[in-house]
């Protein structure tokens, strides 16, 4: 469907827990957060309805995030049924690869057809550190299975934070030269514990003088659902490289997607706070019909744009909870 501002939205960006088995810096305060209580979250079939309904109004492309969304119990169970639903047309996972290495193959069969997976640095210990407690070896293992899976793309998601992987940067260029991977480096978004590093920000035309990024490199359209990004495949590439900026040069205007968190609440905007609590219309009673109604009328009322390059501009939620 569009919005008041004629944008054609049909992308849906699902959270399906807000668990994690890693505590990311950036995403995650040091003690973790209170999980919410289990009867908040959506179960499978609330969110399942949710879809159905989502693609009456012409949504087609599902991201499933969290949170970590292995971690949740009958996951690929859901994913199975979510990927049979008419209408889902593309069924994509964004992941930390923790538990990749036995599950590619499952969420293949399952129906996903492609995975975006989150590695800031490759190296052993300083993964570990801003983790805290994650293990490399096993988020690169999951990446090589998604492609013998037969997951495809699959994209590697960078946040670029100053002073903590600005150095590693060409390693990543090396991994898209050498195989079909799609490394997108990330602005650092001041949401959540990340509002107090603002200072760690890194701009993507920053991050394009670190990598020696030749001027005369010009972008490609050739990435699926290539979004945001926008993505260079330099010459004897097996892969492309992309850059995702939401402050310095920030994509509002085609912006083609809202969220819904493991609570139920729909997002229609990354960085506005308002939200639209679904699980209360689905959890009294109401029809198909009227929780399509509100479904509608919070996508149609989607804002134009977003204020985070306001200092002032603060988050009621960690990014653990909005799914990114
Ligand atoms: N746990 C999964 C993962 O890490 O991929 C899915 C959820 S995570 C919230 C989704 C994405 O948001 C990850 O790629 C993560 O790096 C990114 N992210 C988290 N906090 C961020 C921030 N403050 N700025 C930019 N990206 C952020
Ligand atoms: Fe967990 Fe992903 Fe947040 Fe890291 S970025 S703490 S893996 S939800």
């Amino acid at each position: 469907m569009q919005d008041q501002f004629l944008r054609r939205i049909d992308y849906l960006r699902i959270s399906v827990t807000d668990r994690c088995n890693l505590r990311c810096k950036y995403c995650m305060p040091v003690d973790g957060i209170e999980w919410m209580p289990h009867d908040f979250i959506l179960s499978f079939e609330e969110i399942l309805r949710l879809m159905k309904i989502s693609t009456q109004l012409g949504f087609r492309r599902f991201r499933i995030t969290g949170g970590e969304p292995l971690v949740r119990k009958d996951i690929l169970d859901f994913l199975r049924e979510a990927a049979q639903l008419p209408g889902v047309e593309d069924l994509m996972l964004t992941t930390n690869g923790m538990l990749l290495p036995e599950m590619a193959f499952d969420l293949k069969a399952a129906g996903v057809q492609r995975v975006n997976i989150s590695l800031d640095t490759m190296d052993r210990t300083r993964f570990f550190e801003n983790t805290r407690g994650g293990d490399v070896s096993k988020v690169i293992q999951g990446i090589f299975r998604s492609l013998e899976a037969g997951l495809n793309p699959v994209k590697i998601n960078v946040v670029v934070v100053r002073g903590f992987n600005t150095e590693e940067l060409p390693s990543f260029l090396k991994l898209a030269k050498q195989y079909p991977l799609h490394v997108r480096f990330i602005e650092l978004m001041p949401i959540g514990v990340s509002s107090e590093h603002r200072n760690e920000f890194v701009s993507i035309k920053d991050m394009k003088e670190l990598l020696g990024l030749n001027e005369d490199d010009l972008p490609t359209k050739d990435i699926p659902g290539g979004g945001p990004a926008e993505y260079f495949r330099p010459s004897g590439y097996k892969g492309s490289i992309g850059f995702i900026s939401a402050l310095s040069r920030h994509f509002c205007d085609t912006c083609n997607r809202v969220r819904l968190t493991a609570d139920g609440k729909l997002r229609p905007c990354l960085h506005s706070k308002h939200e639209v609590d679904l699980r209360e219309v689905l959890r009294s009673g109401s029809s198909d019909q009227d929780i399509l109604n509100v479904f509608a009328q919070a996508v149609w009322h989607k804002p134009a744009e977003h204020h985070m390059n306001n200092e002032a501009w603060q988050d009621t939620r960690v990014m653990s909870q909005i799914g990114g």
